[in-house]
């Protein structure tokens, strides 16, 4: 959700006959639910060229809405709200955040009242991951990460940089590496990301014996749109990103003028930094 300037679709109290709720009576008979959304495109095309094709079509999504909310039961608005942001986001690629409200007038609360709702903002987030290969196949892993990754349907593979050839880094890895960098777009929240990188990291045979050790494939989250995540398991930007030609060289292919959103510099200025750093320490 890197755009905040997008421009808006507005969808207000679309109404939808639909069967959500905690109580049986209120799954049984149903009521009538209210949304309003607000989607984020780029519609800047659309409107110069007058081309429906360069938009999102506002009525295409009412139907999905309405379609989504009665062929569903939840209990909750909450959960209604969450699946139904996320379907839209996954079925109109042009749509990059949602803020989505799903409003119930006729809950079933014994006392006079005109509505409750429940309203969730959600989008396409942009992330760097860095890669690295120094056992068995490492080509093969890293094409079966990334072929992966094509196949899911929260994520969107924006960009591969070249894999580059590099030496092993720190003293616990002995063979050659491969590395490189990718830009994604993704739906996953970046503990949920991490997760996901683990599995594929699984699904490549990959064991932790030794930190920094050789291993079948490595998967880095190097920045998530311009999010600052210090926490036990995760650490965003990654804290060694600019000690690493071997992650700036590829990220700086990919995304040169990139910002660090804690040191402020760009991708390329942080690679110049390093390569200047190392002859010092070198001569
Ligand atoms: P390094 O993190 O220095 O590159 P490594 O990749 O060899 O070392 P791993 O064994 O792959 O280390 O990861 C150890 C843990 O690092 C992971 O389980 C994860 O919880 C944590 N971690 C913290 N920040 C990140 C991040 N940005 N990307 C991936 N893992 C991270
Ligand atoms: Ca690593
Ligand atoms: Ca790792």
């Amino acid at each position: 959700m890197t755009n905040p300037s997008l421009d808006e679709i507005r969808i207000e109290n679309l109404e939808v006959y639909a069967h959500h709720g905690v109580y049986p009576e209120e799954t049984a008979a149903g009521q009538n639910f209210y949304i309003n959304a607000v989607l984020h495109v780029n519609t800047m095309e659309a409107g110069w060229t007058d081309d429906l094709t360069k938009s999102v079509h506002y009525g295409e999504v009412c139907h999905f809405m309405s379609s989504y909310m009665k062929n569903h039961t939840f209990k909750l608005i909450e959960a209604v709200t969450e699946h139904l942001a996320q379907e839209v986001l996954l079925a109109f690629p042009l749509i990059e955040r949602i803020a989505l409200e799903v409003r119930k007038p006729h809950a079933p609360i014994g006392l006079p009242f005109e509505s409750v709702s429940v309203k969730v903002i959600r989008g396409w987030h942009t992330a760097y991951i860095a890669f690295g290969s120094s056992m068995g196949d490492r080509q093969e892993y890293i094409d079966g990460a990334i072929e992966a990754m094509r196949k899911e349907q929260k994520v969107r593979v924006e960009k591969v940089s070249d894999i580059i050839r590099t030496a092993p880094y720190g003293d616990a890895a002995k063979e050659e590496f491969l590395n490189g960098a990718l830009k994604i777009k993704t739906l996953f929240m970046p503990m949920e990301l991490l997760s996901y990188l683990h599995s594929l990291e699984q699904a490549a045979g990959r064991t932790r014996e030794i930190r920094w050790g050789d291993r079948t494939l490595d998967l880095d989250i190097i920045f998530y749109d311009d999010w600052i995540v210090a926490t036990e398991e995760l650490t965003i930007p990654h804290r060694d990103m600019e000690n690493r030609d071997f992650v700036l060289a590829p990220l700086a292919q990919i995304e040169p003028y990139l910002i660090h959103p804690v040191r402020h510099i760009t991708v390329n200025e942080l690679l110049h930094k390093l390569t200047k750093e190392k002859t010092i320490f070198s001569s």
